[in-house]
């Protein structure tokens, strides 16, 4: 039975990305990584959990329905990607946690859990940086016993300053504040330009 003419299309639709795809192989085997079709902006934040998925929080404190506006506007608006880490609190004491304080959090069990997530990252940061694409930012969560970045930094972030340093990245760490989210999106902005 000859061929319809949807099968024709699919045919067709399957050689053309299979020539994309060649294209893109050799021009990466020359080392020419400026394929014209590649359009990602090479820059990238690391992003507290919350931040995207105020679902995460414990009961009582999710400020919005689902992420922070502000920081996600400020990050489209520059062309940077998020890896959005995990929430250690989450992990470790599940959604209906009680509210603990950073002394309580600190325990062994707690901090390998941030330090394997710390690695983690780490790692795939550092396969991001090998290829040009560069970490702009760190945002965590002032006042968080694990995503804290100022005055009393948190766990998680502690462990994260350490894991990238052991891989050779650095990059600013940012602590968004819900209670000034306005200003928050100015220094951002000013940070990943
Ligand atoms: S632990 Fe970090 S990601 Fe999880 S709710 Fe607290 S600030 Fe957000």
């Amino acid at each position: 039975m000859a061929p319809s003419l949807r099968q024709d299309g699919k045919e067709l639709g399957k050689k053309h990305n299979l020539k994309v795809k060649l294209t893109i192989h050799a021009a990466l085997k020359k080392g020419d990584c400026k394929v014209e079709t590649d359009r990602r902006g090479r820059r990238l934040a690391l992003v507290a959990h919350c931040v995207l998925n105020q679902n995460s929080r414990v009961f009582g404190l999710a400020e919005r329905a689902s992420m922070i506006g502000e920081v996600v506007r400020v990050l489209m608006r520059n062309g940077v990607g998020v890896i959005q880490m995990p929430c250690p609190e989450l992990v470790y004491a599940g959604l209906s946690r009680a509210p603990k304080t950073r002394e309580q959090y600190d325990n062994l069990r707690f901090r390998s859990l941030c330090r394997k997530i710390a690695e983690q990252l780490a790692e795939q940061i550092s396969e991001y940086e090998r290829n040009e694409i560069r970490l702009k930012v760190v945002i965590g969560v002032d006042g968080s016993p694990s995503c804290g970045v100022n005055e009393n930094p948190g766990i998680l972030v502690e462990e994260l300053r350490l894991a990238l340093d052991k891989v050779g990245v650095s990059a600013p760490f940012y602590g968004v504040n819900y209670r000034r989210l306005k200003d928050d999106a100015h220094k951002l902005d000013e940070l990943v330009k």
